[in-house]
């Protein structure tokens, strides 16, 4: 947290709790987050349609009460992964007449290892074949004791289908909710917890925040993640407008420049100008660590790639305008690989080029291509500042064709031998220190001193070298040209006769194609 203030406790209020429902597959995670909904919809004043955000917020007894709205422990932990505890309380969703199965099992365990009191729906209770007693007994075997077994936890007989007893399980989330004492300090810049997010048509970057402290506002400058940007509206469970958000509070964000991962950190920063930077800041730090994995990577490769030639790599981001676009980008240019240069698709994704493509072409050193797309203004000046090759194409066959142009440019040379000239020795001389070198005449071409020498006796090449020395008297000099003499050593070689020929050569780079 950028923000992390201690909070008076003068300050700090009670807020409501933040609920996730887990369980086995199919014992009714979804039936019982769509009726305890539900029950709230008949019963606002409002009578409101109840809007898809990822969480929703119900009210009892006038306590509210936050549903996330993805069930399951995967969510839940991949979250706190990534640093974000949303939940205070685990609704454990076991159907009465299955019992405990192996996902009930991971989900007992992942809110224990959370630290998260768990509430037990023993579900589908109107089923014939239900079993509560066998569940209870069930749960003992996994250290959690029923309430009325003389143990501490909670156990809500229910039906989610037919909307039975879902009050009482509802009371029982206040209860437990009073006794965890959660409190936040509504008065301070808010922080919060990425729920989903998504980049919609018409609104742009749109990101469900489950707000965790402080109070939200519009106009807030704002970071989550990678992306920074300001609150440009907010909209509630109830699909209405708001300007506020408080402690456990879902709402949609706009105005965010990109889209930002679900279980990012929202924050409220002091305006645009540190939201940028902080977002900037992050954006490097991740490029390093990519940079850095990709290090090991090289590393652990190295031996293949010795014994197979080396492999040169075209890094690049494709944008597009749909997903079919990015996969037959994608398709088309895995075609162009072969064993020396190989095509790396670092990121495609649907949407116009953002600036943090932008960045992840600057550290990775790709181009990007964008099909059906543009750089937004921002992201057209950072490719300016870092060098970064943004294409865009409206149809494909340009878009590979630029790119097989860009891989050729990769390839290795092929390479030529040119014949510069050739020399005749007329005289030899033993240098002390240095040694042989050979009074020579230039017959035709030109002596290079960069140059590479091959022996001639008699027809036969007796040595192929470098050029140790090109004298003209006793001047060191680059080239001698036709009709000249000159005095020759050939690198780490001595075996020279009068009557040798020297052929002067070098190797020509010729570009090759795929
Ligand atoms: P999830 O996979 O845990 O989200 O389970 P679902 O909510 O999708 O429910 C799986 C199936 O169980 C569906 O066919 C539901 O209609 C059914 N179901 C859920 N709750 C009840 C219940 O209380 N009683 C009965 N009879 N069926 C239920």
């Amino acid at each position: 947290l950028v923000n992390d203030i201690e909070d008076k406790q003068k300050d700090l209020k009670s807020r409501p709790p933040v609920i996730t429902v887990m369980g086995h597959v199919d014992h009714g995670k979804t039936t019982l987050l769509d009726a305890i909904r539900k029950t709230e919809v008949t019963a606002s004043e409002a009578g409101g349609i109840t809007q898809h955000i990822g969480a929703y917020q119900v009210k009892v007894n006038g306590q509210k009460i936050t549903f996330l709205d993805t069930p399951g422990h995967e969510a839940f932990t991949s979250m706190r992964a990534r640093g974000a505890q949303a939940t205070d309380i685990a609704i454990l969703v076991v159907a009465a007449d299955d019992g405990i199965m192996p996902q009930t099992i991971e989900a007992i365990n992942h809110a224990k290892s959370a630290g998260v009191p768990i509430i037990v729906a023993i579900n589908k209770m109107d089923r014939p074949n239900a079993q509560p007693d066998r569940v209870k007994q069930e749960l003992m075997n996994h250290g959690l004791i029923p309430e009325d077994w003389g143990g501490d936890t909670v156990c809500v007989p229910v039906s989610a289908l037919k909307g039975e007893n879902l009050d009482e399980l509802l009371e029982m989330i206040v209860l437990t909710a009073e006794m965890e004492e959660l409190k936040a300090n509504p008065t301070r810049p808010a922080n919060g917890i990425i729920v989903e997010a998504e980049l919609d048509r018409g609104r742009g970057p749109v990101a469900t925040i489950l707000i965790k402290n402080g109070t939200l506002k519009v106009g807030d400058a704002i970071v989550a993640g990678l992306a920074s940007g300001r609150v440009r509206a907010m909209i509630n469970d109830q699909g209405e407008r708001v300007e506020e958000a408080g402690p456990a509070t879902p709402v949609e964000v706009l105005g965010l420049s990109d889209v930002p991962n679900a279980g990012d950190l929202l924050e409220v920063v002091e305006d645009d100008q540190s939201a940028r930077d902080i977002a900037q800041k992050r954006q490097n730090k991740r490029r390093e660590d990519e940079l850095s994995r990709n290090t090991t990577v090289n590393l652990e490769d190295l031996f293949s790639q010795i014994q197979q030639g080396e492999v040169k790599e075209l890094n690049i981001v494709v944008k597009a305008d749909v997903q079919g676009s990015v996969e037959a980008v994608k398709q088309s240019l895995q075609k162009l690989s072969t064993d020396e240069v190989e095509v790396k698709m670092l990121h495609g994704g649907v949407g116009g080029i953002t600036e943090t493509d932008v960045m992840l072409a600057a550290a990775s050193n790709a181009i990007i291509i964008g099909f059906n797309v543009r750089p937004g203004v921002n992201a057209r000046k950072v490719a300016e500042k870092e060098n970064v090759d943004i294409r865009t194409y409206r149809v494909i066959y340009k878009a590979i064709d630029d790119v097989k142009s860009a891989m050729e440019g990769l390839l290795d040379p092929d390479y030529k031998e040119v014949v510069l000239g050739q020399v005749e020795v007329r005289q030899t001389f033993k240098v002390p220190k240095i040694g042989t070198i050979a009074g020579a005449y230039v017959t035709n071409g030109t002596v290079n001193r960069n140059a590479k020498v091959r022996l001639l006796r008699d027809g036969t090449i007796i040595h192929e070298g470098e050029i140790g020395s090109l004298k003209r008297f006793q001047d060191d000099v680059k080239e001698v040209a036709e009709g000249y003499e000159c005095g020759i050593g050939i690198e780490g070689y001595n075996d020279l006769k009068e009557g040798d020929i020297m052929e002067i050569y070098d190797f020509e780079e010729v570009k090759r194609t795929l």
